[in-house]
């Protein structure tokens, strides 16, 4: 997962990239990058870390110019190397910069054919860059002079989207021209539209990954671009629109809601806060339906995604809610950390509980996911270590048992602890005295609770199914080579080694 902005304005747009890239960092923490466009040059900074440390004043001083686009990136095998940090830049045809969200699923065949039918050298192993080649190339197709009409840069999105597979929520700046976003024919990855009235006259706009980007730099949303949907806006401030794709079929994905975007966020008409308060609300009927006679004194969330959905169990089971741990804010996510021994400590070292709140008493903790189990066990462990008498878990996600091929660093198939496996047998394994975990149909239902237009989600994690239909067994095996912790400690700042798939993860 990444985020994505990008603004055309009328005035520069350095501070809101950042500004917004700031409000976007929780999508991802590896490494960020802004590119402006400056009369007829590019102007660039990009480098591994939070966008805190990598734009300092003097690299925000050059970043000069009214149009720009910004990234930060999710920490990924295989994605670590500066050089394949977002923006990616290509100098033909007029030159062009571009920022990925998602995942390619046919990022191999993407980049033999660059090579075979358009000589096109992709010089990364980042499918973000096979992206941008393919659209370049789509685009010098359409065009022949230095003329560029809305209509070529459809006519060359209408092509991406025939040839590529998978996720892609994607901002480009074209110089001496103008901004491009697109989404894919299935609007895996959220992308917003915002507009802001500026005092000297006309209007500036604002695409990012989430609404929240827009609010924290004064642009008000106007709506979610659509799956297959193509804006192109002038730098003359001209706004043109077109679908695309042959046949888009919205189906967000779900784990957005459940644990990527921020809670005061709106995606696709959605609020991402409303949509874990029915979560809770869900989970905490089949609490009651299941447990019938359950003996829980107190509900207790995993901060910090689960609050929101713990808060609305204890309201729905009429129990007192606590907050039992506490968070340390000051280092990385545990989940991402090669190592299965490293990722215990990390689990400690992040969170540590409040012995009060534990005491003689039955706990019910709740997580917004169980990915491989480590949080759910650590911390059913340092429950019980805190004196409480039984510990209940509840996920708020069903059972994640099969890998994500859209952007999100799911581990190896192996590694989940529910792959195979029935609830008891999990319950046993992270040491629970009652597990539960949401119903799919539950957890679609929260989403569409705000949107009944939402008829399809992504939901490969939970199902195994994926809605691009092109994932088979041989690119699960080889994801699953680059994903597991062997690979992953293997990983090297140079990553030509790792092939294509994982760095794209963005
Ligand atoms: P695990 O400890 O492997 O079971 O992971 C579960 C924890 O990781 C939960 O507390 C989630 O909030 C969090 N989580 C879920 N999915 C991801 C992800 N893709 N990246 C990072 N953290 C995640």
């Amino acid at each position: 997962m990444c985020g994505i902005v990008g603004i055309l304005g009328t005035t520069p747009v350095n501070q809101a990239l950042y500004d917004g890239l700031t409000v976007l960092q929780h999508r991802g923490q590896d490494a960020a990058g802004i590119v402006t466009i400056d009369g007829n040059t590019l102007r660039q900074r990009k480098a591994n870390g939070l966008v805190r440390d990598v734009f300092e004043e003097r690299h925000m001083e050059r970043l000069i110019g009214n149009v720009g686009i910004g990234h930060v990136r999710y920490p990924t095998a295989g994605s670590s190397s500066v050089a394949q940090a977002q923006p990616f830049y290509v100098n033909s045809p007029f030159g062009i910069a571009l920022a990925h969200n998602g995942n390619l699923t046919n990022a191999r065949e993407l980049k033999e054919e660059q090579f075979r039918v358009a000589r096109r050298h992709i010089n990364t192993s980042s499918d973000s860059e096979i992206l941008l080649n393919v659209f370049a190339h789509e685009l010098d197709q359409q065009t022949q002079t230095l003329r560029l009409e809305p209509s070529h840069v459809f006519a060359a999105i209408s092509k991406v989207h025939e040839q590529v597979k998978g996720a892609y929520a994607t901002v480009a700046a074209i110089i001496g021209h103008g901004m491009l976003a697109f989404r894919d024919p299935n609007g895996i990855r959220p992308l917003v539209l915002g507009k802001r009235d500026c005092e000297t006259g006309g209007t500036e706009y604002m695409v990012a990954s989430e609404s929240v980007a827009l609010n924290a730099v004064g642009f008000e949303l106007i709506r979610d671009i659509a799956p297959g949907e193509a804006v192109y806006i002038t730098e003359q401030g001209e706004l043109f629109t077109e679908q695309c794709a042959a046949e888009p079929q919205h189906q967000p994905c779900i784990f957005e809601y459940v644990y990527f975007a921020r809670p005061d966020s709106f995606i696709d008409k959605v609020s991402v806060y409303g949509a874990r308060a029915q979560m809770g609300q869900k989970l905490g009927d089949k609490i009651a339906r299941e447990w019938e006679d359950f003996d829980i004194d107190v509900v207790i969330p995993i901060p910090e995604t689960s609050c929101d959905i713990a808060l609305e169990i204890a309201h729905n089971l009429d129990l007192p809610y606590r907050q039992g741990f506490v968070k340390n804010r000051y280092i990385g996510r545990t989940f991402i950390m090669p190592g299965q021994v490293q990722r215990e400590q990390s689990v400690r070292r992040k969170l540590n509980a409040i012995p009060s709140e534990f005491a003689g008493k039955n706990v019910l903790l709740v997580d917004d996911s169980i990915v491989r189990g480590t949080t759910s066990e650590q911390i059913i462990k340092m429950a019980r270590e805190a004196g409480a008498k039984k510990v209940y878990f509840a996920s708020a996600a069903p059972e994640i048992r099969f890998p994500n091929v859209y952007g999100i660093d799911m581990p190896s198939v192996n590694e989940l602890i529910a792959y195979g496996r029935e609830v008891d047998e999990i319950c046993q394994l992270i040491g629970a005295d009652g597990l539960i975990y949401q119903e799919l149909s539950d957890l679609e239902s929260a989403v569409r609770h705000f949107n009944p237009d939402l008829r399809r989600f992504e939901t490969s994690v939970f199902t195994g199914e994926y809605v691009t239909q092109d994932v088979n067994q041989a690119y699960l095996d080889e994801l699953n080579a680059l994903r597991n912790d062997g690979a992953k400690l293997n990983d090297c700042s140079d990553n030509s080694h790792l092939g294509i798939y994982n760095e794209g993860q963005s």
